[in-house]
C-alpha cells in the first residue's frame, strides 16, 4: 500500500462538495506466472449518501476486485494498484497507513459477502460474532455486546432473535445465515456499505426479502450502498444508478431508469436482453453469444467487439473513449448514438 503523507482520517460528516465515496481511474493489477492481469483498468465513479449504486457485469468483469480494493483487503501481492485514487470523504484511501485504513474498514466502510457460509466462522454462535464486533471496536463488556447482538438480529428480522443468540451459522437457513451477515455489516453503522452478489446463492423469494431489507437499512441509516450484481433483474428497484463493467473497464454508467428506457451500450443493451421474461413463454431465452474476455490477452480496440453485432471496421482497432452523452451517462462505445435509437441488431 503506497503512502505519502501522514495520516489524516477521512472527516466525519464530510467535506464540503465532495462525494461520499469517489474512485479516479483506478487501475489493479495481479502478477501472475502467465504475465499480468489487469483487472480494472481505469475505473471512475461516485456514490453519495443515500445513494445506491448497481455495478454490473459478468464474473471477471472487474466489479469484486474494485469493491476489494475500496475495503483494502486486496493480498498486495500478488495485487498491485499502480495508479488512481479512492477518496472516502476527502481522503485518499490509497495513501493511509494501514493502520488507519483498519479503523475505516469494517466500522466506516463495511461488506457484505456473496456466501455468508464460508463467510461466517462454523465455530462460533452467531451472537459471539455479532457481538465480537461491539467487544472488539467499541470496548463493550460480553453481556452488552450480546444485548447489541439481539437488538440487531431483531432489526434484520431474524425470528426469536433472543432464543437463536447461542446457535451456530449451519443452523440457520441460507437466508438467515445472509441477514446474520448483514447484522454484522451494519453493527457498527458504516456510512458505506458494499454488497456482493448479496442474493445469488439464495432462491427468489428470498432475494427479494434480502434486497428489501437492505434498502429499508439504508433509508433508516441514509449509508450509501454499492450493490455488486451480474443480474440487471435484481437492481430495477432499489439503485439510483448503474456502472457497468465490462474487461475491467466501466463500459456505461447512467441513472437507473434511463438505462431501463434505453441502453446505449450494445452489451448493456444484451444483459438487459438476458433478463428472463414471464410474457414471452415458450420462447428461447437470450444470451450474449461469446465468452468474456481473457484478462491475460486483451481483444484489441474495442475488448467487446468478438461479441458485439454493432461492429465495425474501427471497433478491432480503436478502444473507445468513455464519451459523455448527458451530465448523468457515458458509454463507451464509438457507436453509441446507433444503439440508444433503438437500432436492433
Ligand atoms: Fe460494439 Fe464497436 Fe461499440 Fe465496441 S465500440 S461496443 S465493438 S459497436
Amino acid at each position: 500500500m503506497r503512502k505519502t503523507s501522514p495520516d489524516v482520517l477521512p472527516a466525519e460528516g464530510g467535506l464540503g462538495n465532495e462525494p461520499l465515496l469517489a474512485l479516479e481511474d483506478l487501475h489493479v493489477e495481479f502478477g501472475t506466472r502467465a504475465g499480468i492481469v489487469r483487472a480494472v483498468n481505469g475505473v471512475s465513479y461516485t456514490l453519495d449518501s443515500g445513494e445506491t449504486l448497481a455495478v454490473l457485469g459478468e464474473s471477471g468483469s472487474g466489479k469484486s476486485v474494485t469493491a476489494q480494493a475500496i475495503m483494502g483487503i486486496l493480498d498486495m501481492p500478488p495485487a498491485r494498484i499502480p495508479k488512481g485514487e479512492i477518496r472516502f470523504r476527502g481522503t485518499d484511501l490509497l495513501k493511509l497507513s494501514e493502520e488507519a485504513r483498519t479503523q475505516v474498514r469494517g466500522q466506516r466502510i463495511a461488506m457484505i459477502f456473496q456466501d455468508a457460509l464460508s463467510a461466517l466462522n462454523p465455530v462460533f454462535t452467531v451472537g459471539w460474532q455479532i457481538s465480537e464486533m461491539f467487544r472488539v471496536h467499541r470496548g463493550m463488556s460480553k453481556r452488552d455486546g450480546m444485548a447489541k447482538a439481539v437488538e440487531l438480529m431483531d432489526k434484520v428480522r431474524i425470528p426469536a432473535a433472543r432464543q437463536r443468540l447461542n446457535d451456530y451459522p449451519h443452523q440457520f437457513s441460507g437466508g438467515m445465515r445472509q441477514r446474520i451477515m448483514i447484522a454484522m455489516a451494519i453493527a457498527l453503522d458504516p456510512e458505506v456499505l458494499i454488497a456482493d452478489e448479496p442474493t445469488t446463492a439464495l432462491d427468489v423469494t428470498v432475494q427479494a426479502q434480502i434486497m428489501e431489507l437492505l434498502a429499508e437499512l439504508q433509508r433508516e441509516s441514509n449509508m450509501g450502498m454499492i450493490l455488486i450484481t451480474h443480474d440487471l433483474g435484481v437492481v430495477a428497484d432499489v439503485a439510483d444508478k448503474i456502472a457497468v463493467m465490462y474487461g475491467g473497464r466501466i463500459v456505461e454508467n447512467a441513472l437507473v431508469h434511463d438505462i431501463y428506457k434505453a441502453p446505449a451500450h450494445p452489451y448493456t443493451k444484451g444483459l438487459l436482453e438476458s433478463i428472463p421474461r414471464v410474457d414471452l413463454k415458450g420462447q428461447e431465452l437470450y444470451a450474449i453469444k461469446g465468452l468474456p474476455p481473457n484478462l491475460l490477452d486483451m481483444p484489441p480496440g474495442c475488448a467487446f467487439h468478438p461479441r458485439c453485432p454493432y461492429r465495425q471496421d474501427n471497433c478491432v482497432t480503436d478502444v473507445p473513449p468513455l464519451y459523455e452523452i448527458s451530465g448523468t451517462r457515458n458509454s463507451a462505445c464509438h457507436y453509441w448514438r446507433e444503439v440508444l435509437d433503438g437500432d436492433n441488431r
